[in-house]
């Protein structure tokens, strides 16, 4: 069912270049879409809400009168909700919001010398945007990784935009609503893909444009979002979602394949990677995904996923030489399943998230652990994060220096000035510097 790449020969010292150009990935990738979507974010650029709605009608088959929701369409949403949907809810939230108060940054102030005063002070970004995918699946869950970090960074304005449903007459799917309610966020837009990136970025209607575009996203979300990057702050290229599991011969079957299926079903560019030194695992693991597979709701789109080239099983000399393989494709998730697996998983370098241990399923970051779901894929995490708290605020630096620590440093800057043929920079301070003294009689 699932293809695979055998590095087991590949010579000690291979770079992690030469690994990338080996590992999975799928042929069509984010800057091929950005040739699909080019056009439609061109075309709400200069034609505004038009734009949006006709994009709508094209690619969600929906044509709305207006894009944004009324708040009582959310408001009544959260009335009907299931009770056992809104505690799972409501846990989530909690858990999320305990870990996002932790990871929230504090001013710093630095007394650099006598009078000399440096502050790093943290401030929320003014206005953002959150996307909540809804194509395949309604990603309640999404609403909550995006909303939370935005709310307790004390984000003043907050947008979200997610897929109108036709078989819910043109609204966003009824949970994804109720969770909005839940949040209190009463700006939200029955928008989706690229069109709703372009509408947060240049502004469309009701919609006043961003500081920052948030969320994850099918590859053209993702396409969008780079080609925004002018206008406006995206948080990662949160794209199609992978996951990598470095696992041995003490790795459950069964957990294995659960996990590699569990991602699979998001998306038919979904990649799921096994990365094993054991090719009696990788044996066992196949033959699971023979059975679970054809079980799933999903069936297909999981099918699709995991014999698709973005997927394979990649057997390795051992676990040492599978950490340089994982650390090179630097999945979006990633499982350790090993003998001592925190060990292991602390000589992991790139990943948007770690799961350690047989007990530590996605799944289980998906929803519910604490964590953010919203992670960068498509190799991205060697240089970028998931979405977090500090995704929502900016360090801005405040210098105050009184008159005598500036005579102090003065001539040391008027040197460096001199130095970078800036003359005119010095002379700022020589007139300071030249100025009579304050208080001298
Ligand atoms: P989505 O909301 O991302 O995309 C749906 C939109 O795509 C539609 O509204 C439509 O406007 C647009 N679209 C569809 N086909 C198009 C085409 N041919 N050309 C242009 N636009 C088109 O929902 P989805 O499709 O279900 O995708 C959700 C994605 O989010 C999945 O790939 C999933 O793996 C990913 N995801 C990623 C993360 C992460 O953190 N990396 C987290 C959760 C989900």
């Amino acid at each position: 069912m699932i293809r695979r790449t055998d590095l087991r020969e590949t010579p000690a010292g291979t770079t992690a270049a030469q690994y990338r150009a080996v590992l999975p990935r799928a042929p069509f990738d984010v800057e091929a879409a950005v040739a699909v979507v080019r056009p439609v974010v061109d075309d709400v650029r200069h034609r505004g809400v038009d734009a949006v709605l006709d994009a709508t009608e094209r690619f969600d088959h929906v044509r709305r009168e207006s894009l944004a929701v009324d708040p009582s369409e959310t408001r009544a949403a959260l009335d009907a909700l299931a009770p056992d949907v809104r505690a799972a809810l409501e846990e989530s939230v909690t858990r999320l919001r305990a870990t996002c108060e932790a990871e929230l940054e504090h001013d710093v102030v630095t007394e650099v010398a006598p009078g000399a005063r440096v502050e790093r002070r943290i401030v929320p970004v003014g206005r953002v945007g959150l996307y909540v995918p809804g194509g395949l699946a309604p990603l309640v869950s999404s609403v909550l990784m995006n909303v939370v970090p935005a709310q307790v960074a004390g984000v003043a304005s907050l947008a979200l935009a997610t897929p109108p449903q036709r078989e819910f007459g043109g609204a966003p799917h009824p949970t994804v609503l109720a969770a909005c309610a839940l949040l209190g966020v009463e700006e939200v837009y029955a928008v989706g893909g690229a069109q709703a990136i372009a509408m947060f970025a240049y502004g469309a209607g009701p919609c006043e444009p961003v500081d920052l575009v948030t969320g994850p996203g099918n590859i053209y979300v993702v396409a969008a979002k780079r080609l925004v990057q002018s206008v406006t702050g995206i948080d990662s290229e949160a794209g199609p979602t992978e996951i990598a599991i470095l696992a041995d011969d003490t790795a459950v079957p069964s957990f294995v394949a659960s996990d590699l299926i569990s991602q699979a079903e998001h998306d038919p560019l979904a990649a799921a990677v096994l990365v094993t030194p054991s090719a009696a695992l990788a044996d066992a693991v196949d033959a699971e995904l023979v059975r679970q597979v054809p079980a799933a709701k999903h069936a297909e789109r999981i099918q699709t996923a995991l014999t698709s080239p973005q997927s394979a099983t990649v057997l390795v000399r051992d676990v040492a030489q599978g950490l340089d393989v994982v650390n090179a494709y630097a999945a979006e998730h990633l499982e350790i399943q090993t003998a001592d697996a925190a060990a292991v998983a602390a000589r992991v370098e790139n990943a948007g998230a770690v799961f350690v241990g047989g007990w530590s399923p996605v799944s289980l970051g998906d929803y519910a652990a604490g964590s953010n779901h919203v992670l960068p894929t498509a190799g991205c995490a060697c240089h970028s994060s998931g979405l977090s708290v500090r995704s929502f605020c900016k360090s801005m630096q405040v210098v105050t220096y009184d008159e005598g620590a500036l005579r102090e440093i003065g001539p040391k800057v008027v040197v460096l000035a001199e130095a970078e043929d800036l003359p005119s920079h010095g002379e700022a301070v020589t007139v300071r510097l030249d100025a009579p003294e304050e208080g001298a009689s």
